[in-house]
């Protein structure tokens, strides 16, 4: 962060404080804002953390997460838009950009308060008054552990914050198996360790809390809706809004199904449509050099990093899967030659 030395002045008396992150919330976005919220609190801040929409039952266990306020829910919108006025700061966790929350970005944008941006994703914007953007940090969770310590409060982590920071660097890294696994990331989260941090509790918190509903859906997914295409390198999903009912398909149900496809020998892109919400949300997933962050930038009105992306659609499911199989064969070359 460049003003940094402001920054910490900034927060040296209390101050009325909004936490926003991405809509669907995963657990770097939570876990990066109720850690910090955990933190200002004990700081003598007051601190709301506000999400766009609702988020899955398995990251309900976070401590703060009672106090979260979901601002699609009945009511909420109008409660939160009196804290963003009111707020001396807010902070934007997890996301590059305003447009990326909405209806919710211009009301940050014409808040009076002063913004702080922490993300680790590509092209951020330059909105903030503070900005700690760093695309080689595997999760924000991670930003904020550095950023607790570089303010010479390490020892204000205590367990519930350290829970909630391990969980977004956990699943952010994919169980330490991505490549943004760096040493780096062994070091901070050795530290959430030395905090007391069980590992296997926030692994089962996470991982191990389906319903059966939601393994009968994948055992549906996996076996008649993955698409292999092995003259491309990719594998795909397509799911329309029945598939999803029948199996009563909850938010964060499908979170993960992506990762199969990335799981096939000699596959190098993986991509999951599904229909949702009147729209089709889309995760892409890469390994090697192809950018899945430029695909969904240039194609499907998303971003995110480069071997993990997200984006959407307002064509049909069918019309969508058609764009999507027009354009890849331009990439074919390009999938050819990506490592594995
Ligand atoms: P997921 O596929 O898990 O939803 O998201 C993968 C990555 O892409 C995450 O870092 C997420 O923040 C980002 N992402 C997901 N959806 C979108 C989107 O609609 N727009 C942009 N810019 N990024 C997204
Ligand atoms: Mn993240």
């Amino acid at each position: 962060m460049q003003n940094f030395e402001a920054f910490k002045e900034l927060l040296g008396s209390p101050k009325k404080i909004a936490i926003i992150t991405h809509p669907k919330p995963d657990a770097d976005a939570l876990g990066s804002s109720l850690g910090l919220a955990g933190y200002l609190k004990k700081k003598s801040h007051t601190v709301q953390v506000i999400t766009p929409t609702d988020y899955p039952k398995f990251l309900q266990w976070m401590d703060g997460n009672e106090g979260v306020i979901n601002f699609e829910a009945e009511g909420n919108a109008a409660i939160a838009q009196q804290i963003f006025h009111d707020a001396d700061m807010i902070f934007c966790l997890d996301f590059p950009s305003l447009n990326r929350i909405g209806e919710i970005g211009e009301i940050v944008r014409n808040s009076s308060a002063k913004k702080v941006l922490i993300d680790h994703h590509l092209e951020p914007e330059l909105f903030a008054d503070y900005t700690l953007s760093k695309t080689s940090a595997a999760a924000t969770c991670q930003l904020i552990y550095e950023l607790i310590t570089d303010l010479g409060d390490a020892d204000k982590i205590d367990l519930s914050i350290a829970e909630c920071l391990y969980a977004g660097i956990m699943t952010d890294t994919g169980s330490f198996r991505h490549s943004n696994t760096t040493k780096d990331v062994h070091l901070v989260c050795a530290a959430l360790i030395d905090k007391g941090v069980a590992i296997s509790k926030v692994n089962r918190l996470i991982y191990d809390t389906n319903t059966e509903e939601r393994m009968r859906f994948l055992g549906f997914a996996l076996k008649d809706k993955l698409i292999v295409l092995p003259e491309y390198r990719i594998a795909y999903f397509a799911i329309s809004a029945d598939e999803l009912d029948k199996y009563h398909s909850q938010t964060g149900d499908t979170e993960g199904l992506v990762n199969y496809g990335l799981s096939i020998e000699n596959i190098v892109f993986s991509a999951l449509f599904t229909e949702r919400e009147g729209m089709i949300r889309i995760s892409f997933r890469s390994v090697g050099n192809f950018s899945v962050n430029e695909f969904s930038r240039k194609y499907f009105n998303g971003g995110g990093h480069k071997n993990a992306a997200g984006g959407r659609s307002l064509v049909s499911l069918k019309e969508t899967i058609q764009k999507f199989l027009d354009v890849v064969p331009q990439y074919k070359q390009e999938l050819f030659v990506s490592d594995k």
